[in-house]
């Protein structure tokens, strides 16, 4: 069988590794970028040696041993626990927010208050999404819950999104829970880590296969497709379609990265500002690899609208407008033979690294059953 990938992002190469090694199967992968990797792409600055995560900050992180296994084939680790911070009332303090959070806003009284209340209604070591909480009636729940709602999450949602955390999907806010436990870590998964030589060596080692022929700087509609007996697509279905249904809303990003004249700029990799400037967040790269160099390397991350033609697709915007939308094309989909739309763009969902895995991994296991 002759295949095709469109994009050498995570997924596609995930893909094309598979066909490759499994079925023993000739795949051409295209990407119209000049580098593969897609949104996990990062690079060593000229200058610094410093590597650079182009298109934001990347740390993996799962529960799911297959997919840590599957990549550390391709891989060692640095292993990194990601600890961020965000600028409250001009204080830097641990995110997400949690017990070690509350003692850092609120005098140790008030704190011990709140504390005892969280672990007696919620469970010593549990997560709760900041809409549920903000739901309780208790009084010091409630307060707790509007603290957070104001200091964290409304004006840095608004900028992220454009939107108030009501008026998005539940899903985006739920993933930074308020956790009842002092452990300070981001995430909380079983693996944890960054790719010791970089995400975009990780990709070309799962791409280094006899059977697989790489080709940048390629789209899809410049070439010929109709000799390909299955097609992975991982750009946007809505632009393989020409939008004859119209476009599927995104959010974009816009990165200042600079150069700082100082051995560090931040005391983290990351930290966010909900509530000051028009940036949410700025990452320190060099904290990921533990890279020294007596200057710096930040990006300053700007949320845009997603604009055909000027920018990226980086977070597909989910109400059951743009679901109604993605199903006609979904639907459109299932009516090729042969044709697979892959990966957050060609699936149209906000997947972590490890969810991208993941799903490729069931998508191969399909097409294995229709081989069979
Ligand atoms: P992509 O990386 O978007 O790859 C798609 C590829 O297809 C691109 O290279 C593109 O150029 C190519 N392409 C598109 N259309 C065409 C065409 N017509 N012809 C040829 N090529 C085409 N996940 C985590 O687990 N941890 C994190 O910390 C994390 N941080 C993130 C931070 C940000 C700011 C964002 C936006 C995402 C983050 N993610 C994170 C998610 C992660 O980026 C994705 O899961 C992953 O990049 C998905 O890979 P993909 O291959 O599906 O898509
Ligand atoms: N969020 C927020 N304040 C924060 C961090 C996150 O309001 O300090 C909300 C915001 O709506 C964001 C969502 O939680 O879009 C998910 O955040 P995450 O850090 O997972 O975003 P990503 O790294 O995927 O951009």
């Amino acid at each position: 069988m002759n295949n095709l990938v469109v994009g050498a992002g995570l997924s596609g190469a995930i893909l094309a590794n598979l066909i490759a090694n499994i079925f023993n199967e000739k795949v051409l992968v295209i990407d119209r970028r000049s580098n593969i990797a897609g949104n996990v792409f990062d690079y060593k600055d000229k200058n610094t040696n410093i590597t650079v995560h182009k298109y934001g900050p990347h740390i993996f992180h799962t529960n799911n041993k297959n997919v840590w296994d599957f990549l550390s084939k391709y891989t060692k680790w640095n292993y990194y626990f990601f600890k961020p911070q965000a600028v409250i009332e001009g204080k830097s303090v641990t995110i997400p927010f949690n017990l070690t959070t509350l003692y850092e806003v609120f005098s140790s009284s008030m704190a011990q208050q709140i504390e005892t209340k969280l672990i007696s209604k919620y469970g010593y070591g549990s997560s709760v999404p900041i809409l549920t909480l903000k739901n309780e009636s208790d009084k010091d729940l409630k307060f707790i819950a509007d603290y957070i709602y104001q200091n964290m999450f409304e004006n840095y949602t608004c900028k992220q999104w454009g939107l108030k955390p009501d008026e998005i999907d539940p899903s985006i806010t739920s993933r930074v829970p308020i956790v009842i436990s002092r452990d300070n870590r981001y995430f909380h998964d079983k693996y944890q880590g960054i790719p010791i030589n970089g995400y975009s060596k990780m990709i070309e080692n799962i791409l280094k296969h006899p059977n697989i022929k790489l080709e940048l700087n390629t789209d899809y509609k410049d070439i010929c497709s109709k000799k390909y007996d299955r097609i992975f697509y991982s750009g946007s279905i809505d632009e393989f379609f020409d939008y004859k249904y119209g476009q599927l809303p995104y959010r974009s990003l816009d990165f200042d990265i600079q150069t700082i004249n100082k051995e560090y700029y931040q005391n983290t990799s990351m930290v966010n500002y909900p509530n000051n400037y028009d940036f949410t967040r700025i990452t320190e790269h060099k904290y990921f690899l533990d890279e020294k160099y007596d200057k710096t390397v930040i990006s300053v991350e700007y949320p845009q609208p997603f604009i055909l033609g000027k920018n990226e697709r980086y977070y597909p915007i989910k109400n059951s407008e743009t679901d109604d939308l993605y199903s006609k094309y979904k639907e459109e989909a299932g009516k090729i033979q042969g044709l697979y739309f892959i990966g957050r763009l060609g699936e149209y969902k906000y997947y972590n690294m490890d969810q991208a895995v993941e799903r490729i991994f069931e998508i191969f296991e399909k097409i294995g059953e229709t081989n069979a």
